[in-house]
């Protein structure tokens, strides 16, 4: 299967037509794909995180939200309500008190939906991993599909691993599994 490299989609081969004729479709800006495939692309270009953050790691995805980095050119725009929204980025300490109001706002979200685990506290407790109160780990709480190191990482490594969730729906719409 190939991919149409302006658009990022798979592409297929339509019976009828040979790869010459394929090829001459696509450079017209003719394409076919499977209506699954069109989803995925669709989706992973119109991802809506919640506006959500729990610590010092949420002012690093402020700032690649605001115009210097400018998420908003990956369709990628923040919601207000969780009901809006198919993406929670996990920006900073999960606390064990916080970790249910996470969960319920996790359960609020519409499907299909992802969760990005943003710096070292919300994948592994980061400096307090041995403190009493703080959850060695958001995967303990929802299910995780991306997982960026650092402490904080910075707007960069957050639109690298957005890039990276695009990815991942795109190559799981054609029914692959992504391991994380
Ligand atoms: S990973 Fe570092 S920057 Fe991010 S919330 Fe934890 S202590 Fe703050």
């Amino acid at each position: 299967m190939e991919v149409n490299p302006a658009l990022q989609l798979p592409t297929i081969q339509y019976e009828g037509f040979s790869a010459e004729e394929s090829a001459e479709l696509q450079r017209s800006g003719i394409i076919v794909s499977t209506l699954e495939q069109i989803k995925g692309w669709a989706r992973s270009n119109s991802l809506w995180p919640m506006t959500f953050g729990l610590a010092c790691c949420a002012i690093e995805m402020m700032g690649a939200g605001a115009s210097h980095y400018d998420l908003d050119r990956f369709g990628i725009i923040f919601r207000a309500s969780p009901r809006q929204s198919d993406v929670m980025i996990v920006a900073g300490t999960v606390t064990k008190k916080m970790a249910p109001l996470l969960r319920r706002l996790y359960d609020q979200m519409g499907d299909p939906k992802w969760v990005v685990s943003m710096g070292s506290c919300a994948t592994a407790g980061g400096p307090y991993v041995r403190s009493y109160s703080v959850v060695k780990g958001v995967d303990q709480v929802v299910p995780v599909d991306v997982y960026i190191p650092g402490c904080p990482p910075s707007p960069p490594a957050l639109i690298y691993g957005l890039n990276k969730l695009q990815e991942k729906i795109r190559i799981e719409a054609s029914g692959k599994r992504v391991s994380v």
